[in-house]
């Protein structure tokens, strides 16, 4: 007999022993059926030995062994335990968390599909070439390309529209003809159709495993299996695509690089990005991260010399120009229901002519709140901190953060004023207003709430592409790669709001958002147009914003983080907490900072609240770590989260994120 050290998805720490014949061929990265407690468990052999800890009598044996799925292989088992020690989860939970519902249980797989073997030699490879590269891109492709076999790190810095798509093309082109796989991450991808279009039509005869947290079970679950067996050429997913194995990775692309939608936010809390890199490190293979403002982390890995820098400085469709920002000051011009003047005699401009325009609402840290102007009341969640937001077409209050809704009151409850207004301006006042002022002109809004289902968004911003709506109004989720070809004017609204957060990323955040809906305007032909409104006219973000100066901007901001001793200076985890009173939080946390003796090189602060306190009937706070060196704050990390489980009261829901990105 052969012990097995299998991982199961439990909340612990450790792997489990169990029994197995030598002659049953079983080895590591294999799932296998165990008996647990009372019950029979799927798990994944992680390593066979000679002998166990437990005495050999208190084994069970393995009930039997899978079949139908290629075997795990070794760099991935190897990332899964990377990501397991990096971020503080069992191995167990993190290697189940990875694999699509259907291989975590013992129900039989769908059936290979048919392969392409039939097809005449190169076929698949078969690789439409777009425009001919510029001088730029040529040199992107070159040093990239060349890297191709070994590991490298590469930030491809490109404004929007510089042509950073043709140079992942053509790389994966390559990687093809080498039969190897390519891994394509992408933020958002049942938003942008247009991305999946564009490599069928580059590739018309691979296959392109398209996976996304939304996929039903068994599409996920071909897609996952199309990428282990090596069917899939490419692999181009949102960042759950990172944890599929990939039999024979030759590339990794992260676009956009810097979005948050790369970090995941609950159960194993991983970034994507980082995640990529570390894969390829293990497989030897190129990574290239592409943005047109990078993330601070990332660009200062590109100022050390740790990531190659490659610029395609210019847009790549000939007498295409990036948009001409204008900042617009509100002390100076009257903005009445939230619009200035000159901004809508831009927009009526561009109605004579029969182009697109976009009011870009800045929706973080803003909504409409229904308020008494007599005595200062507001309306609140019943169950959270939060304040409630005000729909107006339904005539309904929301709570954003836990989902509570009431109908609007009458009266205010506290002085029993009939007169409640709304304020701040959303979307749906937005939307009103420009009826009232344009009222022949098509008007269309696309947020989340005028976007439940999914299917309908892509099937609005396709007609947008064509030419439908004449202003629409929107908001973050019209900021990502879409292409407008008609839009020709963006006016931005509440981006103040940012630059007044605690959140040291929000500046970051801020420009990166107005550099992206900027550049949905004046992609071909007609030029576009940028109207920030905003109080702060002289701030240097919308100066470096005016000039399009990403590296001047990220250049004073990295001189404050690094004044002010935050990332990418130092490394951060922070350990939240909730529970019914914020009084039983508070104290679990200032006793999980005293639990184990903290090292001189790691700096544990006080816990405090979250902005947003209350959400969904539990009080929140948490409590930041910080330290210079990676591997010292790695190392108390893991004493720490070991000790934790021991003394975490009942009722007390916590967990440890590394590298967080919100702090609300
Ligand atoms: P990005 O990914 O940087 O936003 P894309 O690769 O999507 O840029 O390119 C933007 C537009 O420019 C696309 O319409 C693309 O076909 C076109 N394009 C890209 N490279 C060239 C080139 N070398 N010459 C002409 N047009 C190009
Ligand atoms: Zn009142
Ligand atoms: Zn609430």
């Amino acid at each position: 007999m052969r012990v097995l050290r299998v991982a199961l998805e439990v909340p612990v720490a450790k792997l489990f022993d169990y029994l197995c014949d030598v002659s049953t061929p079983v080895e590591a990265g294999d799932r296998v059926v165990v008996p647990f407690g009372t019950r029979e468990r799927v798990g994944v052999v992680v390593e066979s030995a000679d002998e166990s800890e437990v005495a050999s009598s208190r084994l069970k044996p393995v009930a039997r062994v899978l079949e139908g799925a290629p075997r795990l292989p070794a760099d991935w088992l190897e990332q899964m335990r990377f990501l397991a020690a990096y971020y503080q989860r069992p191995l167990g939970e993190t290697i189940a968390g990875a694999l699509p519902p259907r291989l975590r249980s013992s129900k039989p797989l769908p059936k290979r599909r048919k392969t392409t073997e039939a097809l005449p030699d190169g076929a698949l490879e078969r690789f439409v070439p777009g425009p001919a590269p510029n001088a730029a891109q040529q040199q992107a492709i070159e040093r990239i390309g060349a890297a191709l076999g070994s590991f490298r790190a590469f930030l491809l810095h490109g404004v929007t529209g510089s042509g950073k798509t043709e140079v992942y093309l053509r790389l994966i082109a390559e990687v093809l003809a080498r039969r190897q796989q390519a891994l394509v991450l992408v933020p958002e991808i049942g938003l942008t159709p247009q991305l999946e279009t564009r490599f069928r039509q580059a590739f018309p005869q691979a296959n392109i495993a398209v996976m996304h947290s939304a996929l039903e079970d068994t599409a996920r679950t071909h897609a996952w299996l199309d990428a282990a067996r090596g069917d899939a050429q490419i692999v181009l997913g949102t960042r759950l695509a990172v944890l599929a194995p990939l039999a024979k990775l030759g590339l990794a692309v992260v676009d956009e690089e810097h979005d948050a939608s790369f970090k995941q936010q609950e159960g194993l809390r991983y970034s994507a990005r980082d995640a990529a890199i570390q894969r390829a490190k293990l497989t030897g293979c190129p990574v290239v991260l592409g943005s047109a403002t990078p993330s601070l982390e990332t660009w200062q890995n590109a100022r050390s010399g740790r990531y190659e820098l490659l610029s395609l400085p210019e847009r790549a469709v000939p007498g295409a120009r990036l948009p001409a920002v204008r900042i617009l000051d509100l002390r100076a011009e009257n903005a009445e229901h939230g619009l200035a003047a000159s901004a809508l005699e831009a927009m009526r401009e561009r109605l004579a002519r029969g182009e697109q325009s976009l009011v870009f609402i800045n929706r973080r840290g803003y909504a409409p709140v229904l308020a008494c102007d007599a005595c200062g009341w507001a309306a609140g969640c019943r169950r959270c901190s939060a304040r409630l937001v005000l729909h107006a077409v339904d005539r309904r209050l929301r709570c954003h953060h836990c989902g509570a809704e009431e109908p609007i009151p009458r009266a205010c409850p506290t002085c029993g004023n009939v007169d409640l207004r709304p304020h701040g301006r959303g979307t749906q006042r937005i939307e009103e207003a420009l009826a009232g002022y344009f009222p022949a002109a098509r008007v269309l809004r696309i947020d989340r709430d005028s976007a439940r289902r999914r299917g309908e968004l892509a099937r609005t911003l396709a007609g947008i592409s064509r030419g439908e709506g004449d202003i629409l109004v929107g908001t973050q989720l019209l900021a990502k790669g879409h292409d407008f070809p008609n839009l020709t004017l963006v006016c931005v609204l509440n981006a103040d709001s940012a630059l007044l957060s605690t959140d040291y990323r929000s500046a970051e955040r801020l420009f990166a958002t107005l550099q992206q809906v900027g550049g949905r305007s004046g992609r071909r032909e007609q030029p576009g147009e940028v109207l920030v409104q905003t109080r702060f006219p002289g701030h240097p973000m919308y100066q470096a914003l005016m000039k399009h100066d990403y590296a001047g901007f990220a250049a004073a901001q990295l001189a404050e983080r690094e004044a002010a001793g935050f990332p990418p200076f130092v490394f951060e985890a922070a350990l939240r907490a909730e529970a019914r009173k914020l009084a039983e939080t508070m104290a679990f946390l200032k006793a999980a900072a005293r639990l184990v003796p903290v090292p001189e090189s790691v700096r544990v602060y006080d816990p405090v609240p979250h902005v947003i306190t209350r959400r969904a009937g539990y009080e929140r706070a948490q409590l930041v770590a910080q330290s210079r060196s990676r591997p010292a704050l790695q190392a108390f990390l893991a004493e720490w989260s070991a000790a934790i489980p021991a003394m975490a009261p009942r009722g007390i829901r916590w967990h440890i994120d590394v590298d967080p990105i919100e702090f609300d």
